[in-house]
């Protein structure tokens, strides 16, 4: 049985999955009765009449930014830096020595420029578009104040001083643990490899729990989603029981980052599926073979298909993952969104991922190879015509006055994604029964609706009295949902059914789409990891996608796998020779 006992933010799949307030919200809807059934046929000429409209966002100075001083354990915190020019500290890519960095527009783009005295100059694009990377920043409701329970207490140093420490900003939204660094691939773009590390880094099933029970015991917020990773991990020899561990000490979603291979066998799927698996991470480069002959080495698009399909059979859910390397598969960032729509029944969401370049690359070749987010966007764009770069995107973190609100009614901290605007862009499709898909941001004013919604979080830290409270959050939602241009069917008793549906499992997992309680949605979004090129301490330091690792602690994802790269000295540290672990293994 699914367990969402939260039902608060959270992350669905890597991606943003929205709010619970709409638990009351549909409740007050359903006492109202039937007020927004749609008008049929009206109603889809309107539709139809208007649906390229677009809400401008709103502008800044509509809301004000509630920025905490110093993290919960008293470290202070420099305010997000806006605007440019300017500077961050940043990371020598020969060296790794902290360096300073500058930020700047240059010719429509954002470049990062460093010095290191030893190994000279560098350069690199942090973003193609200087208007949307300006949006971004725009779109953020201040940083969150991190753990109360951190491992290193007087921390001076990001990222050495790492794991996790007083100075982040943001606790876990959503943690990876590696079962192993074994895979039953050897893709050219990883970063975990056995084969080529030399050694096998595998945890036993005891030190597995014992990351886990690190995530459950973060305060004030206790971890909920976790994600098994690797490596592959279903090549790890007990990950059925990982899967039940993880189920048992109460995560509320749980989901594994795989190449796909094992969930082709029908079994296996099922077998996952009783265990606790909620969702596939399911690397999705591309849609035909060249892709993946390219990226992974070997001919997938069938296997991709196969494993779609059990999966589906099996009642989970899958969020597609393109790693798009440019000149090799950005040309199918739209193929893999209509494959994703043709498949919409089964994949909820998409988390586009630019490679990261953790080797070392020429310099000559590092502005021409970036992918930046911004190239994201408009790939999207020129490729569907769907999303508008400047219209339709937001960044993760600009969910958080829907958990502030939340955690003020429940009295209770839940999740904030609070992480850096340029780590990540997303957005909701909503699908119709055609297979029309429409971005929230066409018949919802997401961002008149977010303003009011932080306003109506610190109003409700101080009254006594919640209900008024519910019933305003009720309202915010309902005077920015404009029916008229909504697809067809979407009335807005469904679109809060539909919101429900996304932060609480019960509704959100299959079943309910089939008895037509839900609409069809479909995340999109995209998340540039860092390598050393483009390092930025002020993202890692908020960074809300971490790991778990057996020395206790928890290390962001950009201080794991870039910068620092803990990932290299925790897997020596806890790892196997390679031939030593082939001997037991034969
Ligand atoms: S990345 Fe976060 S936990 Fe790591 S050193 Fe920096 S602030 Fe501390
Ligand atoms: S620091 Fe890296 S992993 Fe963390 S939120 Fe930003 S891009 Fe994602």
């Amino acid at each position: 049985m699914d367990s969402h006992p939260n039902g608060d933010i959270s992350l669905s799949n890597g991606c943003i999955s929205g709010l619970n307030i709409v638990n009351w919200a549909v409740k007050i809807a359903h006492s109202l009765g039937k007020a927004w059934i749609p008008r049929g046929s009206d109603l889809k000429l309107l539709y139809r009449a208007m649906s390229t409209a677009t809400f401008a966002p709103a502008p800044p100075e509509r809301f004000t930014i509630v920025q905490p001083k110093t993290t919960h354990t008293g470290a202070p915190i420099r305010p997000l830096p806006k605007g440019l020019p300017k500077t961050t500290q940043s990371l020598c890519p020969e060296c790794s020595a902290l360096i300073e960095a500058r930020i700047r527009e240059d010719r429509g783009r954002v470049v990062m420029e460093k010095s290191c005295p030893e190994h000279g100059a560098f350069r690199d694009v942090l973003s193609s578009d200087v208007r949307l990377y300006l949006k971004m920043e725009e779109w953020s409701f201040g940083d969150g104040r991190g753990v109360t329970n951190p491992t290193v207490v007087e921390a001076k140093r990001c990222p050495e001083d790492c794991g996790l420490c007083s100075m982040h900003t943001s606790h876990s939204g959503l943690a990876n643990l590696d079962l192993t660094n074994r895979c039953n691939l050897t893709c050219p773009v990883c970063f975990a490899n056995a084969n080529t590390a030399g050694y096998v880094y595998e945890p036993s099933l005891d030190q597995v729990r014992g990351m886990l029970q690190t995530l459950r015991d973060e305060k004030p917020v206790a971890g909920r989603i976790v994600q098994f990773s690797g490596g592959e991990p279903t090549v790890y020899p007990q990950f059925l029981e990982a899967l039940s561990a993880a189920r048992e000490l109460g995560f509320s979603h749980i989901q594994v980052a795989t190449n796909g291979i094992r969930f082709a066998e029908p079994e296996f799927a099922q077998q996952a599926k009783e265990a606790g698996l909620h969702t596939l991470y399911l690397q999705f480069d591309g849609v035909t073979d060249d892709v993946y002959l390219r990226t992974r080495g070997r001919r997938l698009a069938e296997l991709k298909s196969r494993a779609i399909e059990n999966v589906r059979k099996a009642g989970m859910k899958i969020c597609f993952v393109p790693t798009i390397v440019k000149g090799v598969n950005d040309h199918q960032v739209g193929d893999i969104l209509r494959v994703a729509l043709d498949n919409i029944d089964v994949v909820s969401a998409i988390s586009y991922q630019p490679v990261a370049f953790t080797g070392r690359i020429a310099r000559a070749e590092l502005e021409s190879k970036r992918f930046t987010l911004a190239d994201f966007a408009h790939a999207v764009h020129r490729q569907t015509g769907i999303c508008d770069p400047y219209e339709d995107w937001f960044p993760l973190a600009c969910v958080t006055p829907f958990s502030k609100l939340l955690s003020a009614l429940r009295g209770e901290l839940t999740t904030h994604l609070s992480c850096h605007p340029q780590c990540s862009l997303g957005t909701y499709l909503f699908v119709s029964r055609s297979g029309e898909a429409v971005p929230v941001t066409r018949f919802a004013d997401i961002g008149a609706m977010l303003c009011e919604m932080d306003a109506l979080s610190r109003k409700v830290e101080t009254q006594r009295i919640k209900m008024f409270s519910k019933i305003s959050a009720w309202n915010v939602l309902r005077k920015h949902f404009h029916e008229n241009r909504a697809p067809e069917g979407l009335t807005f008793n469904k679109f809060l059914q539909t919101l429900q549906g996304l932060t609480d499992k019960r509704y959100g997992r299959g079943e309910s789409e089939q008895e037509g309680f839900t609409f069809k949605t479909l995340m999109v979004a995209g998340m540039h990891f860092m390598d050393h090129y483009n390092y930025d301490v002020e993202r890692v330091k908020r960074c809300v996608i971490h790991y778990a690792a057996p020395d206790g602690r928890i290390y962001p994802f950009c201080a794991y796998n870039g910068g620092p790269t803990f990932r290299e000295r925790i897997e020596k540290q806890y790892s196997t020779p390679l031939a030593e672990k082939q001997a037991t293994l034969a």
